[in-house]
C-alpha cells in the first residue's frame, strides 16, 4: 500500500503517521513527497485559528473514486513548550488520519491512536493526579479514541495492579533484578531474544557465568552499602534452566550471598520456560532456594505447530513436566500462550485452552504473535502461514472469555510493534497469584537493573521519574569481554540516581 500525503512537509510528522498506517496494513509506504505510483492519497491540513489547533484530513483513492474526510480540534491551553506543542499538533493530524483510514478499511482500531507499548500508564497517570475515574475515562476516549472495551481492560488491570501491589506509586527507591541467561536448547523461529542454542557450548557457558557472578557480587554490593531494597528478582534469556542443575545451584547461593535481604524480596521468578530443560534435580535447586514461581511455556498444544516453530518439544512434554513440578511442590507456575501461531485458528486455539484448563497455571500470559524484524519468522515470512486479522481478534476474545470463566483476571498487558490485529499481550492471574515483576516493568514504576546476557537495564529516577537505558550485549562473546566495564556503568548510573537518598 503506497499512502501519498498532501499538506504536510515537515518529516517530524512522518514517523506518527507511519505508525498509525501501520496498523491498518502490511509495510505500507507513507511518503510526504509525491508518489509515482500511489494507492491512496490523503490530504491533511493543521492550523492554528482563533486558539485551538485544527485538522482535517481527505482521504481520496485513484482507483474506485472514493472519498472519506474528517476534521477536528482542540483548544490551545495557554503558553506551550516545543515538545507540548509537537504533541498537541500531532494528536490532532493522529485523530483525523486515523478516522479517514477507519472509514476507508472498515477497520476500527480498539486502542485507536495510541502506538506506544504501556497504555495502562496513562490511566495510573490520572489516578497519580487524583483525576475522578469517569473523567480519565471520558479522556481517554477523547483524546486516544480508545473504545470502551480498551478503557474497561485497562481499568480492570490497573485496579489489579493496586490490590496486588498497594505501594506502586512509592517503590521507586527500591530495585528489581533481572538477570539475562541467553542460552536454549534450539532456537525458535519468532525469537529475537538473545537465545544461543547450548550444545557443545560448554566453554562459552563457563565464561558467561563467571562474568554473571561477577556482577551479582558488585550489583549486591552496591545495593548494600547504599541501603537499597530489592522488590523482585527474574531469571530470564534464553533460558535460565538451560544450564545445568549445579550451575544453577551455584548462581542462587550466589544470589542469597551477594543481593541484600533475599528472604524478604517478595518474589523471584525462574522462567523455564521450555519444557525439554526441566529436570527432576533443577526442580530440586529451584525447590532449595525457595524460588517462587516458574514459568513453564507450551505456547501451544498443537504438535504440528511446536514444530513449525522450531520449538524441539512435544506437547506431553509439557503436560509432563507440568505435572513434575507440580508434584514437587512448585506452585505458582505461569504458563505463556501464543495466539496467531503459524497454522492456527480458532480450533487449534480453543484446544490449547481445553489443555490450559486440565493444568490450571496460577498465571497465564496471552500474547498475540508478533513479527519481530529480526526473526527468522519475519525474514521468511511466505513460509508462515499465519491467520486473518478477524480470526484473530476471535481468538482474543475467546481468551478473554476463557479467562474470566476460570477466574483469571488480567493484570497487566503490552502491546508491540507488528503484532497481529493490533492487539495486546495480557498476563492473567488466579487471585494473589500476579506476578509482581511483572507489574514493575510494564507500569515503570521502579529502576530494573539487568545483569547477564542482553540484560536491558532501565534506570528511572526515583524523585523525577525519568527514564535511562543501559544494555548489556546480547551475544556472550562481548559479555564475557566487557562485564567488568557494562557493571561499573551501570554503578555510575545508580550513583547518580540514589546519590540523595
Ligand atoms: S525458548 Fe524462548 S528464548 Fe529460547 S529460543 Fe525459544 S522463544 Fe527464544
Amino acid at each position: 500500500m503506497n499512502i501519498e500525503i498532501k499538506g504536510i512537509e515537515d518529516e517530524k510528522f512522518h514517523r506518527p503517521l507511519q505508525l498509525i498506517a501501520n496498523l491498518f496494513f502490511e509495510d505500507p509506504i507513507v511518503s510526504l513527497r509525491p508518489l509515482v505510483e500511489k494507492d491512496l492519497t490523503i490530504a491533511l491540513t493543521l492550523d492554528e485559528v482563533d486558539g485551538f489547533m485544527k485538522a482535517s484530513a481527505r482521504l481520496y483513492t485513484e482507483e474506485d473514486q472514493r472519498n472519506f474526510s474528517d476534521e477536528y480540534e482542540k483548544a490551545i491551553e495557554g503558553e506551550m513548550t516545543a515538545k507540548e506543542r509537537f504533541r498537541l499538533e500531532k494528536n490532532v493530524l493522529s485523530h483525523v488520519y486515523l478516522t479517514v483510514l477507519q472509514d476507508y478499511t472498515g477497520i476500527v482500531q480498539k486502542w485507536g491512536i495510541l502506538t506506544g507499548m504501556r497504555p495502562t500508564k496513562l490511566l495510573h497517570k490520572a489516578v497519580r493526579d487524583g483525576i475522578a475515574t469517569e473523567e480519565a475515562h471520558r479522556s481517554l476516549k477523547e483524546n486516544y479514541l480508545i473504545t470502551n472495551e480498551k478503557i474497561e481492560l485497562m481499568q480492570t488491570i490497573v485496579d489489579r495492579q493496586l490490590s496486588v501491589v498497594p505501594d506502586l506509586y512509592d517503590v521507586r527507591n527500591e530495585v528489581s533484578i533481572y538477570i539475562g541467561i541467553p542460552f536454549c536448547p534450539t532456537k525458535c523461529a519468532y525469537c529475537t531474544f538473545p537465545a544461543f542454542a547450548i550444545q557443545g557450548k560448554q566453554g562459552r557457558v563457563d565464561s558467561f557465568l563467571a562474568g554473571l557472578h561477577y556482577e551479582m557480587r558488585e550489583m549486591g554490593k552496591w545495593l548494600k552499602e547504599n541501603n537499597v531494597k530489592i522488590t523482585t528478582v527474574y531469571y530470564g534469556g534464553g533460558t535460565p534452566t538451560s544450564i545445568t542443575a549445579e550451575e544453577m545451584d551455584l548462581l542462587y547461593d550466589e544470589m542469597y550471598q551477594a543481593f541484600p535481604d533475599v528472604e524478604n524480596i517478595r518474589e523471584i521468578t525462574v522462567e523455564a520456560g521450555r519444557p525439554d530443560t526441566i529436570t527432576p534435580e533443577k526442580l530440586d535447586v529451584l525447590k532449595k532456594w525457595n524460588i517462587d514461581r516458574i514459568s513453564i511455556n507450551p505456547q501451544s498444544y498443537t504438535q504440528e505447530t511446536l514444530k513449525a516453530i522450531g520449538r524441539h518439544h512435544t506437547v506431553e512434554e509439557t503436560i509432563e513436566k507440568f505435572h513434575l513440578a507440580r508434584g514437587m511442590g512448585m506452585n505458582n507456575i505461569n504458563m505463556d500462550l501464543i495466539i496467531g501461531l503459524p497454522g492456527e485458528e480458532v480450533p487449534e486455539f480453543t484446544h490449547t485452552l481445553e489443555e490450559t484448563e486440565k493444568l490450571m497455571p496460577e498465571s497465564l500470559t496471552v500474547h498475540t504473535l508478533s513479527f519481530k524484524r529480526a526473526s527468522e519468522m519475519t525474514l521468511n515470512k511466505d513460509k508462515y502461514k499465519v491467520a486473518p486479522r478477524e480470526e484473530v481478534e476471535r481468538m482474543m476474545t475467546l481468551a478473554e472469555q476463557w479467562t474470566k470463566e476460570h477466574n483469571y483476571t488480567p493484570y497487566y498487558l503490552y502491546r508491540q510493534k507488528n503484532i497481529l490485529g493490533n492487539l495486546e499481550n495480557v498476563g492473567y492471574a488466579l487471585e494473589n497469584q500476579d506476578s509482581i515483576y511483572n507489574i514493575m516493568i510494564m507500569e515503570e514504576v521502579q529502576t530494573i537493573i539487568g545483569i547477564g546476557c542482553g540484560a536491558a537495564s532501565k534506570f528511572i529516577h526515583p524523585e523525577t521519574g525519568k527514564i535511562t537505558h543501559f544494555n548489556n550485549p546480547k551475544d556472550p562473546k562481548s559479555y564475557n569481554e566487557g562485564f567488568q566495564e557494562y557493571t561499573n556503568k551501570k554503578i555510575d548510573i545508580l550513583n547518580e540516581l540514589f546519590s540523595k537518598y
